[in-house]
């Protein structure tokens, strides 16, 4: 069976209080869920220490991005072996936010994913399409191309290192979420790359993010290529991203 994952992307979101309450409530819920399924935050950067110190091992710990290099001369960066050191098991690539806002490049996404898996973390790499791009009829072939993009530096003994997640950009923030069925079509589509590029496609896990909630994400999680969710705004609140990792069928 493929890794069931839950991934809280607090974005730049919370504080030192919320990172000491809201995942100490979600701990003391995820100790008892019974489906197998992994919870992960992934906080600002600043509160790691905060968030792994009260997740207390039953929660894993993510980062939202990495520079694209392990040391020197790159005032502001974080590396991945520093988020490693710092208790990370995640590291968050090329979310729609990091690709539209601060310029970066599918050839960008590779070379980090490279450093990643180097380094021993697993990479969340984002994909998704903007909304001209879907009603133009191109979401499937600019996720493709992300996806072989992305991870083209991936060689055959890492893909165990690999998670995609799949977040139409007309979806993160706006209320509006994909339909389960075009969800389903796409994370179909992306396992069909996986394998075109030799990957061990049934053993990747396929979350979906954008506008994820308690309502809808049952009907999503019982895709049979959605293997759970990257959430944004639900899961600045303990009940309702819990909410989401009892979802699964
Ligand atoms: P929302 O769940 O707030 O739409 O955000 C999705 C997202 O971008 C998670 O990475």
């Amino acid at each position: 069976m493929r890794r069931r994952i839950v991934a809280g992307n607090w974005k730049m979101n919370g504080s030192k209080d919320l990172s000491e309450k809201l995942v100490g409530d979600v701990r003391s819920e995820a100790v008892s869920l019974d489906n197998g399924v992994e919870v992960v935050i992934i906080p600002p950067a600043i509160y790691i220490g905060d968030v792994v110190k009260q997740a207390q091992g039953a929660v894993s710990v993510g980062v939202q991005n990495v520079g694209r290099w392990q040391s020197g001369a790159y005032t502001g960066e974080i590396s991945p072996g520093m988020a490693k050191d710092s208790g990370c098991r995640y590291v968050l690539v090329g979310h729609s936010e990091r690709r539209q806002l601060f310029g970066e490049s599918d050839e960008m996404v590779a070379e980090k994913v490279s450093l990643v898996v180097a380094s021993g973390l697993n990479a969340i790499v984002c994909v998704g399409e903007t909304l001209e791009e879907r009603e133009s009829g191109q979401a499937e072939a600019v996720v493709a191309g992300q996806v072989r993009t992305g991870l083209s530096s991936v060689s055959q003994g890492e893909w165990q290192s690999i998670v995609v997640a799949y977040e139409p950009v007309w979806a993160i923030g706006t209320g509006k979420t994909a339909t389960s069925d075009d969800a389903q079509a796409m994370h179909a589509a992306i396992r069909s790359v996986l394998k075109d590029m030799g990957a061990p496609a049934e053993e990747i896990s396929l979350l979906y993010g954008g506008s994820v909630k308690s309502d809808n994400a049952a009907a999503l999680f019982s895709e049979p290529d959605v293997d759970g969710g990257l959430i944004g705004g639900a899961s600045l609140v303990a009940k309702e991203f819990m909410s989401i990792c009892r979802s699964f069928p």
